[in-house]
């Protein structure tokens, strides 16, 4: 009799597995015969009944391999699995991983990708090359590490480049960093798209605490406007945003301002918060260099005009107070900017040409990186541990 084994992020079909659901590789049935692979069950694979140990070390390396042709199912862009078998630290990048810029806030992106095209994105996920991914043990064993040097309590903030949302074990990372000391809060930056009521009890149950939600217009046919023609249904997402309110769940709205576009849309939105007891946070839309650029950007003296107005008009308790950020140990820098490394290519990036490396303890963007094995690179940025350089060789 087969007997079936499954893999914790793994789901197996005739002609692919997925990864986290929103991932895939192509696999044939076939290619696992050598394996002793005998068909799938449950979406898990059948394997001989005397399959043993060394089998599936085997069958590990395969699908390992397998890994290197990962893309992701929504945009079918390649996609990079960051996981604890690669050895590699998770600081150092900008676009994914664990950002400490030395206070009592830390920010966590798992992964990368969109489900909706802002016409007024400031990171673009669209023009990037290829998506990342993290395994949530990976990121919550990196975070561990470096919660041992803080002196307050932190307050985490899931804020992708990107949909969290799109990142399927969100509840379970959420769930393993709560039970860490010194973490006070856990926080989410969404759009609110993917929100269900069940999504919402678990990740209420996993201890999230606060969700954002990028809500720019009550109005729909402005909605799929500004999410860049795709359709989408505000009403359901202010419905999921009460009812995360009943569960307990702290909700913020954080439309983006564009004046001449939803400005109005904005002042709907802060008396739908007043009415119902939510806070609101609107920002100031600018044009960031990898942003989309559809707009013109208004001054902040312009905003704060406006934003002190509608206070006025609508009563200031319905506007979230500025987050009260402290300053905190930070790890040391390693880098120092102008000095030239030689740095190991260990990914490929996010951008054409450009390639990871790893050195020091952190991940370094490379360009013209791509394809290389050593990088003899320029460090170009430090600043927070965010390490990027020009590669001269
Ligand atoms: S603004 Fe947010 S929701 Fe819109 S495309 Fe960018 S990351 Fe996605």
């Amino acid at each position: 009799m087969p007997k079936e084994i499954a893999f914790k992020y793994l789901r197996f079909y005739e002609d692919k597995a997925t990864l986290m659901h929103h991932f895939f590789f192509p696999l044939n049935l076939k290619e696992l015969k050598d394996f002793r692979v005998r068909g799938i069950k449950n979406n898990n694979l059948l394997v001989d009944d005397d399959f043993q140990a060394r089998d599936e070390r085997r069958l590990e390396f395969f699908i390992q391999r397998k890994f290197n042709e990962l893309k992701t199912l929504l945009d079918k862009k390649p996609a990079i699995y960051l996981h604890s078998g690669l050895n590699i630290p998770l600081i150092g990048l900008v676009e994914v991983g664990i950002i400490d810029r030395g206070t009592n806030v830390i920010e966590i992106r798992p992964v990368t990708g969109c489900n909706l095209k802002c016409p007024f994105c400031s990171v673009s996920p669209e023009k990037r090359e290829r998506n990342f991914i993290i395994e949530p043990e990976f990121l919550v064993e990196k975070l561990k590490a470096l919660i041992q040097i803080k002196t307050k309590n932190t307050k985490i903030f899931i804020n992708s480049q990107g949909e969290p949302l799109l990142y399927a074990p969100l509840a379970y990372l959420i769930k393993g960093m709560k039970i860490q000391d010194k973490i006070d809060s856990i926080n989410i930056v969404t759009n609110g798209t993917l929100l269900t009521e069940n999504k919402l009890e678990e990740l209420k149950r996993a201890g999230l605490d606060t969700l954002y939600v990028s809500l720019h217009t009550l109005d729909k046919k402005k909605a799929k406007k500004l999410s860049g023609s795709i359709d989408i249904n505000p009403e359901r997402i202010l419905s999921n945003i009460l009812y995360a309110k009943e569960q307990g769940i702290k909700v913020v709205l954080t439309p983006v301002v564009i004046f001449g576009e939803n400005e109005k849309d904005i002042e709907k939105l802060a008396r739908f918060c007043a009415e119902k007891g939510l806070k609101i946070a609107p920002q100031n839309y600018l044009r960031y260099k990898f942003g989309e650029k559809n707009y013109q950007q208004r001054d902040f003296d312009y905003f704060y005009n406006w934003l002190n107005n509608l206070k006025q008009d609508i009563g200031e308790k319905a506007f979230q107070l500025p987050l009260s950020i402290e300053e905190d140990n930070a790890p040391p820098n390693p880098f120092i900017k102008g000095k030239v490394e030689k740095i190991p290519i260990v990914l490929p990036g996010f951008f054409k040409h450009e390639g990871i490396g790893s050195l020091y303890g952190r991940l370094v963007s490379i360009i013209n990186g791509e394809g290389k094995k050593t990088a003899k690179a320029r460090i170009i940025r430090t600043k927070h541990n965010i390490i990027a350089a020009k590669c001269l060789n």
